[in-house]
């Protein structure tokens, strides 16, 4: 395979190298905090100075609700504002799914740092200069829209601002332009195939798309999702847009090998993984599982140390990948506030969901967890929809089959019970599977 890069020097740079150049920009970083934001002079009161990563882990963590009340008391930015409001170029606004939405600011250096990462991101999904990208994400206050707009151009593409909505006008520009790439939410797509059949009178793979730029949403961690839209339009779906606007844009991005997202935000962005359940960090590593938490080494309007992401990710790998980068590769595993700790071992329903989806032919992939009574669990109660074709004779050994799976793969034992297909109601990808009946 030939190895392409974004950015080569940092994307191929060793983990002694850039743990050593992130903990200079860490020293740095951590001095501006502490001269210019309000919100850490009172937080730090009495730290002076850190210089790495156990000087880091001793600090109190960062919660997303603190922002809200610093927004509420110093609008519009909150006072973890460290810049002169005229310093800012571009406010975005996140999406508040999980609660009162924050504006983020962005100084011209944060949105060249954002741009620089979001390139190497798409670059490494399969962008090139050359390709004619639709841009289907909301550009309405959200970093989606101009910001992830703006990234695409940086890698040299013709970009064609679209939005969301319209797909009448879509399918007509997509024809029209002559576009070969897509960037959208995968769930947009199932959507838009209707319109290229009812307003262009064809099939969907007639229309040109070759390459498909996906975020937003946790679609494609899904086979079989990938593999409809795959055959539907004839292009390859890659998972390219992962990432957090309070922190940085895009730093998530497959590459080629499609094994997990690469880390894109080297230098820009230090990673911790913390345990859910104890708040101790965990050692990035393969095979590792908790909550990522995220320390901005060089932004300036709005810095966040030790921020606590509520996303919970395996490190599918920390080794180099076979594409020629140094950046682990991670895989998200849902809300870390869903994560149940079953005898000692950390259980994400995201993990569960991927084992019952390789038994197709069985399983509709739709289960619960349902939690009667307060932690300790010995074992989890696993509500799991059946397909209607099997026969109850077989229910033994499926149950079986998936006790092992679960048992051999995540280390826990469940309590299987099977409901019909269609009984448990169909999760988006931000509500819960665990079902929690006790106070
Ligand atoms: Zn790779």
């Amino acid at each position: 395979m030939p190895h392409e890069f974004w950015n080569s020097a940092i994307e191929t740079l060793g983990a002694h190298e850039l743990e050593r150049r992130n903990e200079a920009l860490l020293a740095q970083q951590f001095a501006y905090v502490m001269a210019h934001s309000a919100f850490y002079q009172k937080k730090f009161a009495n730290v002076e100075y850190i210089s790495n990563r156990t000087e880091l882990a001793e600090l109190p963590f960062t919660e997303k609700d603190e922002l809200r009340v610093s927004q509420e008391e110093f609008p519009p930015f909150g006072d973890y504002l460290t810049t002169f409001p005229e310093e800012i170029s571009r406010v975005h606004k996140t999406s508040g799914t999980t609660g009162r939405p924050l504006y983020i600011a962005l100084t011209r250096r944060d949105i060249e740092t954002t741009h620089e990462c979001g390139a190497r991101a798409y670059f490494a999904a399969g962008l090139r200069a050359g390709d004619r990208v639709v841009h289907c994400l909301n550009y309405q206050l959200w970093a989606g829209g101009v910001t992830d707009h703006l990234s695409l151009e940086r890698v040299g593409a013709t970009v064609i601002p679209f939005g969301v909505g319209n797909t009448t006008a879509l399918v007509r520009t997509i024809r029209d332009l002559q576009a070969n790439a897509i960037s959208a939410t995968p769930s947009y797509l199932v959507h838009l195939a209707d319109s290229v059949r009812d307003v262009l009178h064809l099939e969907p793979r007639e229309l040109g798309l070759r390459k498909g730029f996906f975020g937003g949403e946790p679609g494609l961690q899904n086979p079989s999702v990938r593999e409809k839209i795959e055959q539907t339009w004839n292009l390859r779906a890659m998972d390219a847009n992962y990432g957090m606007a309070d922190v940085l844009s895009i730093f998530g991005a497959e590459c080629e090998v499609r094994d997990g997202l690469h880390f894109h935000g080297q230098g820009a962005l230090l990673v911790e993984l913390l345990d859910p359940a104890t708040l101790q960090p965990i050692e990035i590593k393969t095979g590792a599982r908790g909550e990522l938490v995220y320390t901005n080494l060089t932004r300036q309007a709005q810095p966040l140390v030790r921020y606590r992401s509520r996303d919970a990710a395996e490190i599918v790998s920390a080794e180099p990948c076979d594409c020629g980068r140094t950046g682990f590769r991670f895989r998200v595993l849902g809300r870390s506030d869903d994560m149940v700790v079953v005898r000692g071992v950390n259980v994400f329903p995201a993990a569960i969901a991927q084992i019952l989806a390789e038994m197709p032919q069985e399983l509709g992939g739709e289960f619960q967890i349902v939690l009667d009574a307060p932690p300790p669990y010995n074992e989890l109660p696993l509500r799991a929809e059946i397909l209607l074709h099997v026969q109850e004779h077989e229910f033994a050994a499926l149950r079986e089959k998936i006790f092992q799976a679960l048992q051999q793969r995540l280390n826990f034992r469940a309590a299987i019970e099977f409901v019909p297909q269609g009984t448990l109601p169909r999760t988006e990808d931000k509500t819960s599977r665990v079902i929690k009946n006790y106070i």
